[in-house]
């Protein structure tokens, strides 16, 4: 088969690192891809959401399958183009529709889904401009703190929670009168808090049958201890500690079987990755958010545990096939450390020279805003690379990935210290 992988971070370098070691691959495009790419597949420097274009070039290179990385693709309805144009409609995507990816693009529409199936989650209501009023009535029914959350997408940062109630109307009156988000900010949904752990699940669909993956835990904050500013995410493990085999039969039961059959019931066509936020309350998982694609750092520490040949997996979720796969996991785990440019998640440079990527051994670099530049890595974002590794235990993975981060350079680098403190 011919695959094209849309998006350039670290997530779409491990997709393409294990779509390349299957028998089934045939030529590997990624658009627009990185430095990590660029070794093992064609970079198309085509952006994710310019579709006249990945359709000229799947036409041209014969594409058989298209499987997307990115939220912002899935949103705007790439599958949808595709089922909507006679020359491409035979290409596979893997991605839901775009009435099912409202799931990640609207927290409205996701809130309301989850209350229709059942499905464990935070009380909430939501208000617009014209009801700013009740909204503040509504948040002086709550107690501290509130979670306030722009419906639509802002770049992961649509999520604002704060303990005092003056400052809580405020934020509320400034997303929805001040345009603060601009549209996505149109709507707010507020939140009862959850107190508890975070963990994330993965799920594979072929909108009929479901696999879950290994669980996975990220660290979101740029401090180590976690504090700062939350980030794209700093590092992530798997499998998650505290995931024990009974509260992943809660998971199932209560989360995922609702939701797969959610998507049925209302006729939400779903082929594709659904990556479920969840809160461990007391003993009980409930949905924080959905997202329609794999989570980044999360996909460097989930792929590596996967056995399976992940194109026949990839096949068996566009032919409605899932049924027959019988999902293989290594048993060690598998943690990953997240480089970043100094400043980052504020302003950061960027064209630093990357050295030392040569020296590592026994970890996988998994690129992410890195290219390459008159035949050097440079870096070219926030998150620049993702040093995963394996280990018998979460200690012996972390130290291994440690190590190989010594040998490996660029001007103002930082990472967390800190990944697996708290296993
Ligand atoms: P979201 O974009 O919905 O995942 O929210 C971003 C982050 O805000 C989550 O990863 C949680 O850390 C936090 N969060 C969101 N909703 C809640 C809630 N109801 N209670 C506590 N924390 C929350």
């Amino acid at each position: 088969m011919n695959i094209l992988i849309l998006g350039s971070g670290g997530r779409e370098h491990t997709f393409a690192w294990k779509i390349a070691q299957s028998p089934l691959s045939n030529q590997l495009f990624v658009a627009p891809g990185n430095s990590g790419t660029a070794e093992i597949a064609t970079n198309v420097n085509i952006g994710v959401t310019d579709f006249d274009a990945i359709k000229t070039l799947v036409l041209k290179e014969n594409i058989d399958m298209v499987v997307v990385g990115p939220e912002d693709p899935l949103v705007q309805g790439v599958h949808d183009y595709f089922l909507n144009d006679d020359a491409i409609k035979h290409v596979s995507v893997i991605g839901p529709q775009k009435a099912a990816a409202e799931l990640e693009g609207s927290k409205e529409f996701a809130k309301e889904f989850l209350y229709r199936h059942n499905i464990p989650t935070a009380a909430y209501e939501s208000f617009t401009k014209e009801t700013v009023e009740k909204g503040y009535d509504f948040l002086e029914t709550l107690k501290a703190p509130y979670v306030l959350k722009a419906d639509g997408l802002a770049a992961g940062k649509g999520v604002v929670i704060l303990n005092d109630l003056e400052e809580a109307k405020s934020e509320l009156k400034s997303m929805l009168v001040d345009a603060k988000f601009g549209e996505a900010s149109t709507k707010v949904v507020i939140e009862e808090f959850l107190d508890g752990i975070e963990l994330s699940c993965f799920v594979l669909t072929d909108g009929e049958n479901y696999k879950i993956l290994p669980t996975a835990k990220d660290y979101k904050r740029i401090g180590e201890g976690d504090t700062g500013l939350n980030t794209g995410g700093m590092g992530a493990v798997s499998p998650v500690p505290f995931a024990t085999d009974e509260f992943l039969n809660k998971i199932e039961e209560r989360i995922v079987k609702p939701t797969i059959s959610g998507f049925k019931k209302d006729n939400l066509p779903y082929v594709g990755f659904v990556f479920i936020g969840l809160i461990k309350v007391g003993d009980d998982p409930k949905v924080i958010e959905y997202n329609v694609r794999m989570g980044d750092p999360e996909t460097e520490v989930v792929l590596p545990r996967l056995k399976n040949d992940f194109v026949e997996i990839l096949q068996a979720m566009a032919h409605g096939t899932l049924d027959k796969i019988n999902i293989e996991i290594d048993e060690r785990a598998a943690t990953t450390i997240m480089l970043v440019s100094g400043g980052y998640p504020e302003a950061y440079e960027k064209g630093k020279e990357i050295t030392g990527i040569d020296a590592i051994e026994d970890s996988l670099p998994f690129h992410a805003g890195a290219q390459l530049k008159e035949g050097k890595v440079v870096t070219s974002g926030g998150r620049v690379m993702a040093i995963t590794s394996y280990g018998n235990t979460y200690q012996e993975a972390i130290k291994k990935s440690y190590q190989n981060i010594e040998k490996l350079h660029f001007d103002k680098m930082n990472y967390r210290k800190d990944i697996g403190f708290d296993l």
